[in-house]
């Protein structure tokens, strides 16, 4: 059987850390720099589908991501969001959000209210970089700490 699963076979992730469990990839848009995803690499639609580690090794992943994006680019708010409605995968969207971001206070998936000043985004895209430079070495010390 053909497994054409987006997430099993992705095109053009940007993947910037890969785990036994998880990957997380780098999903900023022009709009929304500092938005990562933490996927989880087998099929499983809810999260009372992983085991009880396997949860709590992607929730301590989702937290790194919070706290790295926290220090690194200290948005006004951080979104995090579990839809999965469309593949059998538990993923957490994790995105910076600013007072001034296109959407806010809606979801980033809500239409736009306003656009950001270039100058200000650029910024963002800056600290967003040095947020992506830091993960990987923090999530894999996570994985030494807590196996699966
Ligand atoms: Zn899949």
């Amino acid at each position: 059987m053909v497994n054409d699963c987006p997430l099993c076979n992705p095109v053009d992730e940007r993947v910037i850390w890969r785990g036994k469990l998880v990957r997380v990839i780098d999903a900023s848009d022009d709009d929304l720099p500092g938005f990562v995803r933490v996927i989880v690499k087998r099929h499983a639609a809810e999260m009372v589908d992983l085991t009880a580690e396997e949860s709590a090794m992607v929730r301590k992943a989702v937290r790194l991501c919070e706290l790295c994006m926290l220090e690194t680019m200290h948005p006004d708010k951080i979104n995090l969001a579990s839809l999965g409605n469309m593949v059998p995968h538990v993923h957490w969207h994790v995105i910076a959000r600013y007072k001034d971001d296109a959407f806010f206070p809606d979801s980033i998936w809500s239409p736009r209210r306003r656009t950001c000043p270039e100058e200000v985004l650029e910024e963002r895209r800056a600290k967003a970089k040095i947020m992506l430079e830091k993960l990987p070495s923090l999530l894999t010390s996570l994985e030494k700490i807590c196996p699966e």
